[in-house]
């Protein structure tokens, strides 16, 4: 996937960037006025500066919000209404993707392609599907005594926080708004320190499609001063949450320690991704494995980072594996070309490499990469790194990297596979490789995971539920059932008197 067309270097050189939060429809410094730093992964430089919002700043937001859902200027709009708003926003994203896509690209470091390609155009496919969705879910009647009548209707929770990571920010942030908006809810997003400026962006862009101002805020800053002030808010009804599983229990903890707002998180992963030897094409397993590991510098929360391979192919897959992986070697991710850009910032890199450093002490043995490359460009590249030898008790195997490190584990029969993939604490996403239709069935619905594929491993559409058992959360994201999370239940008693 190639962009050649566009020179995004001149592009950046002339791009403002603007990291101010954005509140009742305007852009505003931080209350304290004070300021962090953005530094773009892709040479370690201060790209801008964005506001440090604390708990005044939320206060703030959230109150803007709350006056937005009470007055009714969006909540009571019909579906229809909210639909065109929305429909309008989605083409503007789709309008202005270019600069969303280098911003994405300048402060996260994906390459600049894929933030066009992929992220910009699935934000704006979310924000169109919800919209199109939301006039045309019903609601209920119960089958009651002729007596009376009851209505079974979902309404809008109100004022959402909604906390996302670094890793697709555009995408994690339209996975929450897309339902919540389209609900009748007013939200308020605070985006990942890491990654602040594509938020920012929508938010303004939004209120040019029509959204009524205070409806849509967000606060950048920190998880632990502005994240914090919003999950422990009063006046908050829920969070959607996509993060760590340390951070996600946070969220319960301050849901308990305030007004037992509804928690949804979204959290971690360490998929298994299981190859019988009965499986035919393995070149496609292997090319597979590493195309949606190596995605996004493997720093994808459903990232096949566990292989379990069966013992009879194991060495020729390892070694086809091993030869993939080099066709992801980072380059510039403003080239329009790269595969892999940079990791998102200096302390993610340490991360990654502090891994690849104990696989090595635990035993395993890298076939690919390993190191750090381009540091001479001041950003912060890891080569695409395949382990083998590796055992599902090691640290690799067992804790979420999220950087470009795939593990490679053998085993001998199907029980012991099963047993493996699901000794994890996570369970977002598995797959399972087989030509035998019974043992596909039978593995699929063992293998303890929200998402499971058979003999492939890269679709993916709104239209299906995102989430996972286990510690990798317990919301689901996008499908129709995302609206459950940010609408509540309400049953009405009507007496008829005959
Ligand atoms: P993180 O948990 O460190 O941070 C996520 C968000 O929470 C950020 O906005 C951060 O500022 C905020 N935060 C951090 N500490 C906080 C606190 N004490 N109180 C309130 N907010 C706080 O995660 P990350 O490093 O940004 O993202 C990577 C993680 O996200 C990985 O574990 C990945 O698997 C997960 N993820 C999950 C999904 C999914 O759909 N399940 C999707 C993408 C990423």
């Amino acid at each position: 996937m190639a962009t050649p067309s566009i020179d995004w270097r001149a592009r950046a050189a002339e791009l403002r960037i603007d990291g101010r939060a954005y509140i009742g429809g305007q852009r505003v410094e931080a209350r304290t006025g004070e300021t962090f730093d953005c530094v773009s992964p892709i040479d370690g430089r201060v790209i801008g500066k964005v506001a440090r919002g604390r708990e005044a700043d939320i206060d703030a937001a959230v109150a803007s919000a709350r006056q937005a859902f009470n007055d009714g200027r969006w909540a009571h709009k019909s579906p229809a209404q909210r639909k065109r708003i929305l429909q309008r926003f989605s083409e503007k994203i789709l309008a202005t993707k270019e600069e969303l896509a280098l911003l994405e690209t300048l402060d996260m470091g994906k390459p600049v392609q894929y933030s066009l390609n992929v992220d910009a155009q699935s934000t704006a496919r979310t924000m169109a599907w919800y919209a199109e969705a939301i006039d045309k879910v019903y609601d209920e009647i119960a089958p009651t005594p002729r007596s009376a009548l009851a209505l079974i209707t979902r309404e809008p929770m109100g004022v959402i926080g909604a906390i996302v990571p670094w890793n697709y920010p555009m995408i994690m942030a339209a996975w929450k708004l897309g339902p919540a908006l389209a609900a009748g809810n007013s939200v308020v997003l605070k985006p990942s320190e890491k990654s602040p400026l594509t938020a920012l962006r929508l938010a303004e862009i939004a209120v040019e499609s029509g959204l009524p101002e205070g409806v849509f805020n967000v606060v950048p800053g920190h998880g632990g001063e502005a994240g914090e002030a919003l999950a422990l808010h009063m006046d908050v009804d829920a969070i959607g949450f996509t993060g760590s599983t340390r951070v996600g229990r946070k969220m319960l903890e301050y849901a308990g320690r305030s007004n037992l707002k509804r928690v949804f998180n979204e959290l971690g992963g360490k998929s298994a991704f299981v190859v019988f030897d009965d499986f035919s094409d393995v070149t496609r397993a292997a090319k597979t494995v590493a195309g949606s590991m190596f995605f996004n510098q493997g720093e994808s929360c459903n990232a096949p980072s566990r292989v379990f391979v069966h013992e009879r192919i194991a060495d020729e897959f390892v070694k086809l594996v091993a030869a993939e992986a080099p066709k992801y070697q980072p380059g510039d991710p403003l080239s329009g070309s790269a595969e892999m850009g940079a990791i998102v910032d200096e302390t993610q890199l340490r991360t990654v490499l502090g891994y690849i450093d104990s696989g090595h002490e635990e035993g395993a043995k890298i076939v690919a990469g390993g190191e750090r490359v381009r540091a001479e460009t001041g950003g912060y590249f890891v080569e695409p790194t395949v382990f083998d030898g590796v055992s599902n008790q090691m640290r690799i195997a067992r804790e979420e990297i999220f950087g470009p490190v795939l593990s490679v584990i053998r085993f001998s029969s199907e029980d012991e596979a099963v047993r493996m993939a699901n000794d994890s604490s996570y369970g977002l996403q598995s797959s399972v490789w087989s030509d035998n239709i019974n043992r596909a069935h039978r593995v699929a619905r063992a293998l303890r995971a929200g998402t499971v594929h058979v003999n492939q491993y890269d679709e993916d559409d709104i239209t299906v539920p995102f989430g996972g058992f286990k510690q990798s959360g317990n919301g689901r994201d996008k499908s129709l059932h995302a609206f459950e999370k940010y609408t509540e239940m309400k049953t009405t008693w009507i007496r008829i008197d005959f």
